[in-house]
């Protein structure tokens, strides 16, 4: 089953106002089997209207229309709706006698243009709305051949959503067929997105019962993987076996394999192994100390760290030795080097890490371009240096060597 979701209102067709019902009732459908093929947005228009609702019917079996419920000149939904599927609008008298009590019991009385609220198209079935005046209607109806719902909605979310919930949600579960979502995610950190694709899309395609989706996103790629099934154990059976397809594809570059963030996988890794980081950045600012302290507990695995900024602070912080500063520059394997090596003894800690790099947007030189980082490991025994040429804004340099030295510190 499909659906596509109407919202309709000019404000959105403004810079001002934007449609968010259709995120709520997207994710809603989902839990319910029906995919969201199609959004459409139109703006108050009887011609517009009748045009999208036309369509929607073409090539959909459930129509979801939000907003244009209301008293005013512009609420048209019940009407257009009504045109497409040639159909009766007939007031309702009990409906009418609703709002009129309504109005009555805040001591105003109702204005005339109100009492189209009460208009009904033939064969619908009127859905009460608890938060306002304007009712919702569901239609069962079909339309050639083919059987379709058509559902409208009011458009303050507040009524919508709770219309939804109450009574849009138990007649859909009651005419759908049973289905179970599952969803899985693996995420992968600093491989770039074709480089992932290229070597999963020949798996994912194998299953194309499973919904596929690719996200880049700050350093990392996300694959989410989603099957409706008849059965629970059998959605999440096909979704497993996808997902593990593609993990082993993919190998030690996935870092999480049901969603985790990297900040929880280098947390929990650090605990298995019983060590604690300490931590020395530069042109990160204390970035990492920031995503090591993001959780709770992190206590147990990050003792702490220094930024050092200047060149006597690496020094007097760091121990960096200021011939290696005069020799290599700041930004240089070698300082990363000694200051992972000088926090770590320092502190105690079991590892230690040092960043130092140019992240613009000045400073850069031919030989030390802007995107220059240097991130070091220290564990005592070796120390791996890891050279990056990043490329970006400051803000994205910053992140990725952070991203850089988490992923350092899973492996
Ligand atoms: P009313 O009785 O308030 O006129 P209505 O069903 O006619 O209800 P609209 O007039 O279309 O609904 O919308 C009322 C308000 O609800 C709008 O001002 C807008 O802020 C909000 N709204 C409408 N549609 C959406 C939407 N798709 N997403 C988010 N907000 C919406
Ligand atoms: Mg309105």
């Amino acid at each position: 089953m499909n659906a596509e979701i109407i919202a309709i209102g000019s404000e959105m067709l403004t810079p001002h106002r934007q449609d968010t019902n259709s995120l709520f009732l997207t994710d809603r459908l989902n839990s319910l089997g029906v995919t969201v093929d199609f959004k459409t947005i139109v703006g108050d228009n009887f011609t517009h209207l009748t045009s999208a609702v036309a369509t929607a019917l073409s090539r959909v079996d459930i129509v979801l229309l939000s907003g244009g419920l209301g008293p005013t000149e512009d609420d048209l939904t019940r009407e257009a709706v009504a045109s497409v599927l040639k159909l009766n609008l007939k007031r309702n008298n009990d409906l009418l006698a609703g709002l009129h009590t309504r109005f009555a019991k805040r001591g105003i009385t109702m204005s005339d243009n109100n009492a189209k609220q009460a208009d009904v198209i033939d064969g619908a079935v009127v859905l009460p709305n608890a938060n306002g005046s304007a009712p919702g209607q569901f239609m069962d109806t079909v339309v050639g051949k083919h059987r379709k719902l058509v559902i409208l909605l009011p458009g303050p979310p507040k009524e919508m959503k709770a219309m939804y919930d109450a009574e849009v949600r138990p007649r859909l579960h009651s005419i759908l067929p049973p289905r179970f979502i599952t969803k899985r995610m693996l995420r992968i950190a600093l491989v770039p997105e074709s480089t992932v694709d290229a070597r999963v899309a020949p798996i994912y395609k194998g299953y194309s019962d499973v919904e596929t989706t690719i996200l880049a996103h700050n350093g990392e790629i996300q694959l989410h993987f989603q099957y409706a099934g008849v059965s629970l154990n059998q959605a999440q059976a096909r979704v497993d076996e996808v997902a593990s397809r593609c993990e082993q594809e993919m190998g030690d570059d996935v870092f999480s394999s049901h969603g985790e963030s990297l900040e929880e996988v280098v947390q929990l890794l650090l605990g298995l192994k019983d060590v604690r980081v300490a931590t020395a950045e530069s042109c990160t600012g204390g970035w990492l100390a920031q995503r090591l302290t993001s959780l709770p507990n992190a206590s147990r695995t990050f003792l702490g760290g220094v930024v050092a900024y200047s060149n006597d602070l690496k020094n007097s912080f760091t121990d960096v030795p200021e011939s290696v500063i005069d020799a290599f520059g700041a930004v240089s394997g070698a300082v990363a080097r000694a200051m992972a090596e000088g926090i770590r003894t320092r502190t105690g800690a079991e590892i230690g890490i040092g960043i130092t790099g140019i992240a613009g947007p000045g400073g850069g030189t031919d030989e030390k371009p802007v995107g220059l980082v240097f991130v070091a490991l220290a564990d005592g025994q070796d120390t791996d240096v890891k050279k990056l040429s990043l490329s970006g804004d400051r803000e994205r340099i910053r992140w990725w060597a952070t991203q850089n030295a988490l992923d350092m510190l899973r492996r």
